[in-house]
């Protein structure tokens, strides 16, 4: 199983699919006077911004789609320059490309995250946002990344796809930015299947956001819109089925990073004080999602070897995240006289060849989280599954 709401799918989310099936009534909008229509999406959107401490919340049709109305909401268009980490997902750089602009990649620092020590060096004359990424349920600095993004009077947008859930000193993420999207695809802490979402506190954000989602429309489609759409859209609608499991699934975000936090303490109180190893830097230890431990060793000889031992890989050798192995973005970048190719971020290259992701919640092995244990593994699977690492770092 891939993410943990994937593995906790149950007889709830049968309930609210049902609830929309016999009413029927499968598009988003519709008026909420009328008993035949669930509003799953539209209370899905009003929970989810709850629960972040938000305004607004925007239900798309995908985390890829909630971060392209994210940028187009800032007002990112042709050749503007977005400042992204080189630990990230294809769609973090791909949805800057199809925004207009240009993905400019910086380092990471040991939290696996955009290192803020390194920004200042990205940025240019056309410089108009910053896309950190909360990596791996791990909120990044938030508070360094902002504090530079200020006296430089950029925009911060969250990408928090891999860590809905997760907070940072004591307030959700997607907030401290001026937006924040989400993911619901199955590798993510709770899903839909497929499924996003963008937050945020400000209205013009969300109505430039809701716009963009929905062929310029404004918030919930007030009726007959012709002669007043303001802004030029796509459709990156979420539909009621979607939506039905959104909800569900959302329910139970509170109880899965709970546990996933419970069984991590557990598994990382039994794999400490190892040699030469250490687990990655916590921005806010009590905040993250704890979807993966990522243990860091000393040399990139040892992790290769440990990993190996485990059937597994290092995080440099994963395929998907790693900017030096995605063909298509290198290209893009080598085409562009941009830097691409391994060696083009050093720093990066260095942690993540003595980084090993192991599973707590997410097993992934397109995030090289191939070993380790998921949200039902039992005291004693957990203590087997440490004996078993302890052993391969031997
Ligand atoms: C999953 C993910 C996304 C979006 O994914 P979708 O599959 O489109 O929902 C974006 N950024 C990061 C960092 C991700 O991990």
């Amino acid at each position: 199983m891939p993410g943990p709401g994937s593995q906790w799918i149950g007889e709830e989310e049968v309930k609210e699919i049902l609830d929309v099936m016999s009413s029927g009534h499968l598009f988003r909008y519709g008026s909420l006077e009328d008993p035949g229509f669930k509003h799953k999406v539209y209370s899905f959107e009003k929970e989810f911004a709850a629960c972040c401490g938000l305004k607004y919340a925007l239900a798309t049709s995908s985390g890829t789609a909630a971060l392209l109305c994210a940028l187009k909401a800032v007002g990112i268009g042709e050749g503007d320059e977005v400042i992204v980490p080189a630990y990230a997902f294809i769609a973090t750089y791909s949805a800057v490309i199809f925004a207009g602009g240009i993905p400019v990649l910086a380092e990471i620092d040991e939290s696996l995250c955009l290192d803020p020590a390194d920004i200042e060096r990205r940025i240019g004359p056309k410089t108009k946002a910053i896309m950190p990424v909360h990596m791996l349920g791990n909120p990044c600095d938030l508070e360094a990344i902002t504090a530079v993004a200020d006296k430089l009077g950029l925009p911060v947008i969250e990408d928090a796809c891999q860590a809905n859930g997760a907070s940072y000193k004591g307030r959700r993420l997607g907030g401290k930015g001026v937006m924040g999207a989400f993911s619901l695809n199955i590798f993510k802490t709770v899903t839909a299947g497929d499924g996003g979402v963008v937050v945020t506190d400000d209205e013009d954000l969300y109505r430039n956001a809701f716009g963009f989602h929905d062929q310029g429309h404004s918030p919930l489609r007030g009726g007959v819109e012709v002669g007043r759409r303001s802004v030029l859209g796509l459709n990156f609608r979420m539909n009621e089925l979607t939506g039905a499991v959104a909800l569900a699934q959302l329910r139970k975000l509170d109880r899965i990073i709970a546990v996933l936090r419970e069984k991590k303490r557990q598994f990382k109180e039994s794999i400490t004080g190892i040699e030469g190893m250490k687990f990655r830097t916590l921005n806010d230890p009590g905040g993250e999602c704890a979807t993966l431990c990522t243990v860091i060793f000393d040399s990139p000889e040892r992790a290769a070897r440990v990993s190996r031992k485990l059937g597994t890989t290092t995080v440099n050798r994963s395929g998907w995240h790693v900017y030096s192995n995605m063909e298509h973005i290198n290209r893009y970048l080598r085409d562009r006289g941009l830097p691409h190719g391994k060696g083009a971020y050093p720093r990066t290259d260095d942690i993540l060849s003595r980084a090993i992701n192991l599973s707590v919640g997410v097993v992934d092995a397109g995030l090289g989280a191939a070993f380790g244990i998921n949200i039902d593994s039992s005291k004693e699977e957990i203590r087997e599954t440490a004996a078993r690492f302890r052993e391969a770092c031997r």
